[in-house]
C-alpha cells in the first residue's frame, strides 16, 4: 500500500485531527484568510505551498490559536478550539509547532529544552522526562549534544532539537512552518530526513515548505494557497504534473 493510500484510508476512517471550516481572518483591511476549509485526517501529511504573503503562516497559527479568527471554526479532533485559559493551553500543548527560527530556550541546555515541557506542563517526573528526552534526541540524531547550550549547535541540529522538544509533548499533530528556510543548504536534508521519518511513523502533519521534493515524496495532499485562499489541492503527483489553475502553474514555474 502506498503512503498516499494509507493516509487517505486513515483520513476516511474517522474525525479529522484538524479541521478548519469557513475560516476568515483580516489584519485591518487585509483579508488574510478567505473562507478556508481544510481537513487533516489522522496520519495524513498535508503540505501547504504558495507565494510569500499568501497566508500560509497565518493559517498555521490559527490552528493553535496563536492568531484569532474573525469567523468560521477550528476543530481539533472534532472539538472547537477553546478560546482561552487552561483549556486552550492544554489543546495547544497537543499540537506541536516548529517554526523557521529554532526558538530554543537559549539559556537552557539541549536536554532541558526537551524536558521542560513534559515536567512543567504535563507533570512528568524529571527522571522519566530525561529518559524520554534522551530517546527523542537519539531519534533526531543529537543525543551526544544533550548537555550543550543551543548556541553551540548548528542550525540543523537546533531545528532537530526543536522537533524533539515538540515530540516530547506527545502531540496529536505537528505543524511545521518553513522549518528549513533559515538553514544553510547542507543542513536542510538532515531536518527533512527527521520529518520523513515522522511522517512514515504515522504522525499527522501540516507542513508549509518550499521543498518541493519533500512535498512530492512525503505528502498525501498538497494545498496551494494564494491571496489568502486555497486555490487548488490535490495528490502531489497530480498537482505537480497537472496543476489545474493558472495561479498554481505560474507559481510552480516561478520556483523551478
Ligand atoms: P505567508 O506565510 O504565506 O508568507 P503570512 O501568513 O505570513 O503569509 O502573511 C499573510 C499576509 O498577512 C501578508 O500580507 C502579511 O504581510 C500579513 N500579516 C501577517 N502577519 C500580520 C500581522 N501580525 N499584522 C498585519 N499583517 C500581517
Ligand atoms: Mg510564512
Amino acid at each position: 500500500m502506498t503512503q498516499t493510500q494509507t493516509g487517505e484510508a486513515l483520513a476516511a476512517e474517522g474525525t479529522p485531527v484538524i479541521e478548519l471550516r469557513h475560516v476568515d481572518k483580516h489584519f485591518g483591511s487585509l483579508h488574510v484568510l478567505k473562507d478556508i476549509n481544510l481537513k487533516v485526517g489522522k496520519g495524513e501529511v498535508v503540505v501547504v505551498i504558495g507565494p510569500s504573503g499568501s497566508g500560509k503562516s497565518t493559517l498555521c497559527r490559527t490552528i493553535n490559536r496563536l492568531e484569532t479568527i474573525d469567523s468560521g471554526e477550528v476543530l481539533i479532533e472534532g472539538k472547537p478550539l477553546p478560546q482561552e485559559g487552561k483549556e486552550l493551553a492544554s489543546t495547544r500543548a497537543e499540537i506541536g509547532m516548529v517554526f523557521q527560527s529554532f526558538n530554543l530556550f537559549a539559556h537552557r541546555s539541549i536536554i532541558d529544552n526537551v524536558t521542560m515541557g513534559p515536567v512543567e506542563v504535563l507533570g512528568v517526573s524529571r527522571d522519566k522526562a530525561r529518559e524520554e528526552g534522551m530517546e527523542l534526541l537519539r531519534r533526531v540524531g543529537v543525543a551526544e549534544q544533550a548537555e550543550k547550550m543551543p548556541a553551540q549547535l548548528s542550525g540543523g541540529q537546533q531545528q532537530r532539537v526543536a522537533i524533539a522538544r515538540s515530540l516530547a509533548m506527545h502531540p496529536k499533530a505537528m505543524l511545521f512552518d518553513e522549518p528549513t528556510s533559515a538553514l544553510d543548504p547542507e543542513m536542510i536534508n538532515e531536518v527533512l530526513d527527521v520529518m520523513v521519518e515522522l511522517a512514515r511513523g504515522g504522525m499527522t502533519m501540516v507542513v508549509v515548505t518550499h521543498e518541493m521534493g519533500f512535498a512530492r515524496r512525503v505528502s498525501d495532499r498538497v494545498v496551494f494557497m494564494a491571496d489568502g485562499a486555497i486555490i487548488e489541492e490535490g495528490k502531489p503527483d497530480e498537482f505537480f504534473e497537472h496543476p489545474t489553475t493558472e495561479r498554481a502553474r505560474e507559481f510552480l514555474d516561478s520556483i523551478k
